[in-house]
């Protein structure tokens, strides 16, 4: 999936969200470039959700606008934002695999009624994605037989399956056990150095040090600070940053 690294896949401009009146996103613009891995960091009730929610418009925008390449997402018919939206992939906290279909028929779904692949094209697609995330030996299992590590591996490989444009991860590994978070950031390493664009809400430090290229630290419903890793871990610039580094690290 080589791109042009200069085309932009998200722009989000004056962002603003409320619910009734907690004012939640204030004033947000940014944008995601293609091949792009974007680590959105910063405390809890920050916002961080409803920022990634808002980038497939999960959650409708009060005010500002969400452009995914060049369209505008906000305002439109619910058909065409389908339509747009299964370019973005998203993977949640909870893994939200339907658990009465295998792991294959997971996989399967929607490129079949959505893209509508044939029987084989996706049936193929599917045991490559799940030997992309290491579990080639699942297909015929039930969600509910697998780990939890696993079953995120199968709804990483089930948002791949849509061949989308950018995927959007919301602390994918906070459910976990412990010994499962590795399996989990490892399919996310991959990705990410096969150029996918990524925008992660995570809390697992070490990932957005190594992978992201950039951090957006968010606090208050602004994004406050924003830079690579390497400056932004070393030497946060906001109180607010500093702050919230010194009770995680
Ligand atoms: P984070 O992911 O950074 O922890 P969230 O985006 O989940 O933050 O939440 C930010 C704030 O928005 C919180 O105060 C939360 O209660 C509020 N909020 C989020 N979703 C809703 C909703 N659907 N209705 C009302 N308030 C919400
Ligand atoms: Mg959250």
């Amino acid at each position: 999936m080589l791109k042009d690294k200069e085309q932009t896949i998200i722009e989000v401009q004056q962002l603003k969200k409320s619910f009734g009146d907690d004012v939640v996103l204030k004033d947000i613009s940014e944008t995601v470039k293609a091949g792009q891995v974007i680590c959105v960091i910063g405390p809890s009730g920050a916002g961080k959700s409803t920022f990634l929610r808002c980038l497939n418009v999960l959650e409708e925008p009060t005010s500002g606008k969400v452009l995914f390449e060049g369209s505008d997402l906000t305002g439109i018919k619910e058909e065409e934002l389908n339509h747009l939206r299964q370019k973005m992939g998203m993977v949640f906290q909870s893994f939200n695999l339907f658990p009465n279909l295998t792991v294959l028929d997971n996989l399967q779904l929607a490129p079949l009624k959505v893209r509508r692949l044939s029987a084989d094209q996706a049936q193929k697609q599917a045991h490559k994605l799940l030997t992309q995330v290491g579990l080639a030996d699942k297909a015929a299992e039930y969600p509910a037989s697998l780990s939890g590590g696993q079953q995120q591996r199968v709804a990483i490989a089930r948002a791949l399956a849509m061949d989308p444009e950018v995927m959007l991860f919301d602390e994918p590994t906070s459910a976990l056990d412990p010994e499962m978070v590795g399996e989990v950031l490892k399919v996310m390493r991959d990705l990410a150095h096969s150029g996918m664009t990524m925008v992660v809400v995570t809390h697992e430090m070490g990932f957005a040090k190594e992978v992201a290229d950039q951090i957006w630290f968010m606090a208050d419903g602004y994004i406050q600070e924003k830079g690579k890793p390497e400056d932004f871990f070393a030497h946060p610039k906001t109180e607010r940053a500093q702050d919230f580094l010194s009770k995680i690290l």
